[in-house]
């Protein structure tokens, strides 16, 4: 399979603006990942080199297959994590699409287990009943740094995912999946939104989450997926012409859940 067909270029572009949407709404930062399966090779997917994605430019779009390994740009520094999504795909054949992430919105529900993380609004019915937790320690002998190193680390993950859409992973952050690169794109930033919801919910009093049933219900909204996308996709872009003078601040927009009273101290006063 060569790297040069129409239908590669289109899909590293939509990567590309996946990279750069989810940097712009702060579900990555320096770290975190996004990729897609092969549109042409369901053996393969798409994975930048070792960049943040804010960075990411079509060229950094490398192709591996299910093993983790590079297909494409030998000798690049590749992410440590890609087994995340190798391991992901060889277990679902229905994912097309996965986004690991650190957003410090999730990470609270990843270390309290009595917290659950069910779906609060309506735009995270793909939470269904709820997203489980990975925890590392399970599956190693001893002390890690929670990361998944390999092919065996991510194949417990992906057993731990089983086939829901997302998981949270102890004291690290979460993997969402999806049967599209723009869903997926969709619903990691809604985990965030839904983070949000269920902690400044919680100060009012219990959360009445949604049943399993209005979650299945409610997973009809991701059919309009190309409306967020499109408004996300110009957001991103206009940050990236900014002019040179806020170009230091490229990408570091505040997250959105900086606006509310959670995660105030995040926010850095760079709106324009
Ligand atoms: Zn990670």
């Amino acid at each position: 399979m060569t790297v040069s067909t129409p239908l590669h270029t289109a899909s590293s572009a939509d990567l590309v603006d996946a990279n750069h949407i989810l940097a712009h709404f702060g579900i990555v930062d320096a770290f975190g990942h996004v990729s897609m399966r092969h549109p042409l090779d369901a053996e393969r997917f798409l994975l930048a080199r070792n960049l943040a994605p804010a960075l990411v430019k079509t060229d950094d779009i490398l192709e591996f297959d299910l093993a983790g390994q590079p297909m494409t740009g030998m000798g690049q520094a590749l992410y440590l994590e890609r087994f995340i999504h190798s391991e992901i795909y060889r277990a679902r054949p229905d994912v097309m699409a996965v986004v690991h992430s650190h957003a410090a919105a999730v990470l609270p529900f990843s270390v309290v287990a009595g917290a659950p993380f069910r779906p609060a609004c309506h735009m995270c019915g793909f939470l269904g009943a709820g997203a489980g937790i990975f925890d590392i320690g399970d599956v190693t002998a001893g002390p890690s740094d929670l990361l998944i190193r390999d092919s065996s680390l991510g194949r417990a993950l992906a057993e731990a995912l089983g086939a829901t859409n997302a998981i949270l992973m102890r004291g690290h952050g979460s993997t969402v999946v999806a049967a599209s690169l723009k869903v997926a794109v969709y619903r990691a930033y809604y985990m965030a939104v839904n983070a949000r919801l269920i902690l400044e919910a919680r100060q009012l009093g219990a959360v009445q989450f949604l049943s399993t049933e209005e979650a299945a219900a409610a997973l009809a909204t991701e059919n309009q997926v190309d409306r967020p996308w499109r408004v996300w996709k110009a957001a991103a872009d206009r940050q990236a012409a900014a002019p040179k003078a806020g170009a230091k601040n490229m990408y570091i927009a505040p997250p959105f859940w900086a606006k509310g009273r959670i995660g105030a101290a995040m926010s850095s006063s760079r709106r324009r």
